[in-house]
């Protein structure tokens, strides 16, 4: 457990926790960056910015070495099994429609993909496009009351036709965690395969995708304290070995002549046109960062913030937290009886509170659930049990004005 001078080192780190006073429960939409992430794009774009795999000179071969020395930290980060398993992509959404693009010609007519209610739309919509172009089933995992995958209904909707699910690991709505290992072992008995998006889960839980057998692993850059505009996708490679070119241009050739191209392989078959190198390099101390502490460490830290908030907050009468029975992590959701969420948010920015209000991309869970949103509060490393103090004194203050004594 981090001691409270740890966390005031930590919090040094990030730069605009010192410039805003400002108290940040956005997490899940986005993390802070701390100095070493900021300075070591700073330093690629001062000292060697270059084009990568193409150009031999020595800055070339500088901005080539950082790439590849990326990639081999990111599969030891998720203990993939080969470094050509690891593709760099934009974010977590390109990533699942490079992976529903590549599964195309393997979906036919009357197949079926499965998803959940639960899902954030990146992993609803690629779906819908595909299973429509194909006329295949697109068939859902309803939530129970706790707001928990029902597996009963998994287990019956999952046939010999599913040919791939679909499931964040950690939901963004409510912070639940999946309980992906059991879902992985029971599609791969029906031969299907399995995307895991670990979008919430990434600066969480340590992932080892090796024993989770999931097919595809996926996450976001800037969720886990890297910069925006950079994604990974892991795939295993005998899947990623059959997939088209996602995008055509430099980078992924062996030879072009007019009227044909050879493809190269893994990993390059996959990353057309000039990568996102700051994003990677950035991504690599965002790693870097995170190695420091341990993700357990910071796992149960985030979970001593979790649980007291959800102890504080429990003492509202009017509150209605979603879902504290179940196995959340680092995101609590709640509605206040009657109050709109964006109202609540609005007055809570007022006192320098950021916090997310709405559907949180989840419109599907949200009319399941017949509500028009919620307030999420979700937290990282640098957060504090004193700033879930001021956050619900002022949360009380500002219910004041909805319930005048
Ligand atoms: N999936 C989940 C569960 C998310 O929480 C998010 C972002 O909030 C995404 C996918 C999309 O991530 P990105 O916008 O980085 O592509």
């Amino acid at each position: 457990m981090f001691s409270y001078e740890e966390i005031k080192t930590i919090r040094k780190q990030f730069p605009i926790l010192k410039k805003n006073n400002i108290i940040y429960f956005d997490n899940a939409a986005t993390t802070q960056k701390p100095f070493k992430v900021i300075n070591a794009i700073t330093k690629y774009y001062c000292n060697f910015n270059s084009n990568v795999n193409r150009s031999f000179h020595f800055l070339g071969k500088i901005s080539t070495n950082y790439l590849e020395l990326s990639r081999n930290n990111i599969q030891s980060f998720i203990n993939a099994k080969s470094r050509e398993e690891i593709i760099f992509t934009s974010g977590t959404t390109e990533s699942i429609n490079l992976i529903a693009y590549g599964l195309y010609q393997f979906i036919k007519k009357s197949d079926e993909i499965i998803i959940s209610h639960s899902e954030h739309h990146s992993n609803i919509i690629p779906w819908q496009v595909l299973s429509q172009k194909k006329k295949a089933n697109l068939k859902f995992i309803p939530v129970n009351s706790e707001g928990e995958l029902n597996l009963r209904i998994f287990n019956k909707i999952i046939t010999k036709k599913t040919k791939v699910i679909s499931i964040s690991h950690v939901t963004n709505t409510f912070g639940i965690i999946n309980p992906i290992k059991q879902l992985i072992k029971t599609a791969h008995k029906y031969k299907s395969l399995v995307l895991i998006d670990g979008s919430q889960a990434i600066s969480h839980i340590t992932i080892d995708v090796q024993n989770l057998d999931c097919d595809f692993y996926v996450f976001s850059s800037h969720k886990m304290y890297g910069p925006t505009g950079i994604g990974i996708l892991y795939g295993k490679k005998q899947v990623l070995d059959k997939f088209p070119p996602y995008q055509c241009g430099g980078g992924i050739i062996e030879k072009v002549t007019l009227k044909k191209t050879i493809f190269s392989g893994l990993p390059f078959k996959l990353e057309a046109g000039t990568p996102n190198l700051a994003g990677i390099i950035g991504t690599n101390k965002a790693l870097n960062f995170l190695g420091n502490y341990s993700i357990r460490k910071i796992n149960t830290y985030e979970t001593k913030l979790l649980k007291y908030a959800l102890k504080i907050l429990s003492n509202i009468k009017a509150i209605k937290i979603y879902y504290k029975n179940s196995q959340l992590t680092k995101i609590l959701s709640f509605n206040i009886e009657n109050i709109h969420s964006f109202d609540l948010g609005q007055l809570l920015n007022n006192y320098g509170i950021a916090v997310r209000t709405g559907k949180h991309c989840a419109q599907p869970i949200m009319d399941y659930l017949k509500i028009n949103g919620t307030i999420r509060i979700s937290f990282a490393i640098y957060n504090t049990i004193e700033e879930i103090d001021i956050f619900y004194n002022y949360l009380i203050k500002c219910l004041s004005c909805f319930y005048p004594r």
